[in-house]
């Protein structure tokens, strides 16, 4: 009688596939998966307006990033001044286009390509059923790439790095970049998955018996992982937004592992060539990631060493590690501890992994800053391509695991003991 009332909402968590039943819940609640704390649902009070105000206010703000200058240097005298739009054309001259288009797309199209998705897609704008539903599929398979708040870090490293060497200044396109990065974050987390694809097309689950609290796969059913309506898992293509898929990620594991193989190949080599060549007063000096970090704990400069060390370095290569070690896990029979260690790990891959290229991005702001002709002058080198490719391939990887592996075997594992128990 009461369920009339408050229907429960069920859900199959994305991340360790347990069928959860969440009631209706009030403005500002979020519903929470009580096994891996993935969230669920958010619910807000004004789940139409105010993501669109804020990807509105964000696209403005992106506009005035791009029209004055952006930050500036004094070196002995000479002084000099770049806006956003000159940091790319600054690379394609030094013929590395390559990096030019990873930081326009990284910090500027594809934050502002969502904004613009945000807007059409909450505003109700009359549009094909067919290109709305691509495009929800894009904003959520985009939202990892968007860097701008990475970028924004690998300012304020370059302004620690060039501090010793002359004055540095921002200028008035810098606050409302600031704004950009937090009003864009803001417009993401007022959007929820589940209400924006029931807006797009309400659907009903061809499902019609649950069990909570049990995985999916134990009971025949899989979430579609595009607009998370629950289907019959032998069913391949989701009647709402037409993504082709199995129960589990296809060879996920041989994916994950192939794309680590290669990225694993591509760091030797950025770790040797030099990523950055500074030449200045006759001299040309070619530093490797390594040589950076080493020359800025010398110079005292021990956050910023630090910083560098541990994007650069260690999330790399720990990030490498714990996708091994998840593949090679995903196989073995474990309990539940053991799943909710190896979900706390993939957690951490999945955030820390596009931090990475905080690097990329210092070299970007360098060598489009220091040119100060025989004085100084920053370009990037060819080891900095390298590692920001070692980057993009352990996202790809990062994203080819399927999680819920992790916790398939636990579910495996409990059934077999209460067979045993029951014979
Ligand atoms: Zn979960
Ligand atoms: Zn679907």
């Amino acid at each position: 009688m009461c369920s009339a009332v408050h229907h429960p909402k069920y859900v199959l968590c994305p991340h360790c596939d347990l069928l959860v039943a969440l009631p209706e819940l009030n403005p500002g609640q979020k519903g929470v998966c009580p096994r891996c704390g993935n969230t669920l649902i958010s619910r807000w009070s004004n789940a139409r307006a105010q993501p669109v105000m804020f990807a509105i206010s964000a696209l403005i703000m992106l506009v005035l990033a791009n029209l004055f200058p952006f930050v500036n240097m004094k070196v002995s005298g000479i002084g000099r001044e770049i806006t956003l739009p000159q940091i790319p054309g600054i690379m394609v001259a030094d013929h590395f286009s390559s990096l030019a288009s990873l930081f326009l797309l990284f910090v500027q199209l594809i934050p502002a390509v969502c904004m613009i998705v945000i807007i059409l897609l909450c505003f109700e704008v009359p549009l094909a059923f067919r290109l709305k539903a691509f495009m929800a599929k894009s904003l959520f398979a985009l939202r990892a790439w968007g860097m701008a708040e990475i970028f924004l870090a690998g300012v304020l490293v370059s302004f620690v790095k060039l501090m010793a060497y002359g004055d540095i200044g921002v200028g008035i396109s810098f606050l409302p970049f600031c704004l950009f990065c937090l009003l864009q974050q803001r417009a993401f987390q007022c959007i929820d998955q589940r209400w924006l694809w029931d807006n797009i097309m309400p659907a009903v689950s061809p499902v019609a018996l649950v069990r909570p609290g049990v995985g999916g796969l134990a009971q025949g059913i899989r979430a579609c992982s595009c607009c998370t309506l629950i289907l019959p898992a032998a069913q391949r293509t989701c009647p709402r937004c037409r993504t082709r898929e199995h129960a589990r990620r296809h060879n996920s594991l041989q994916w994950t592992m192939a794309l680590l193989i290669t990225s694993i190949m591509l760091y030797i080599p950025a770790n040797i060539l030099p990523i950055m060549i500074t030449e200045g007063l006759g001299s040309k000096l070619n530093s490797t990631i390594i040589a950076g970090v080493i020359l800025l704990w010398d110079d005292g400069s021990y956050p910023v060493a630090m910083v560098i060390f541990i994007a650069s370095i260690m999330v790399p290569t720990l990030k490498m590690i714990a996708l091994a070690w998840l593949c090679w896990d995903a196989r073995r029979e474990e309990g539940r501890a053991d799943s909710e260690r190896m979900h706390f790990l993939y957690e951490i891959v999945e955030f820390v992994g596009r931090w990475s290229m905080i690097d990329v991005f210092v070299i970007a702001v360098l060598s489009g800053l220091v040119r100060m002709g025989q004085l100084m002058s920053i370009t990037p080198g060819i080891g900095a391509v390298l590692f920001a490719m070692v980057v993009m391939i352990t996202m790809f990887a990062a994203q080819m695991f399927d999680p819920r592996l992790i916790w398939d075997r636990a579910e495996k594992k409990n059934q077999k003991e209460s067979s045993v128990d029951g014979k």
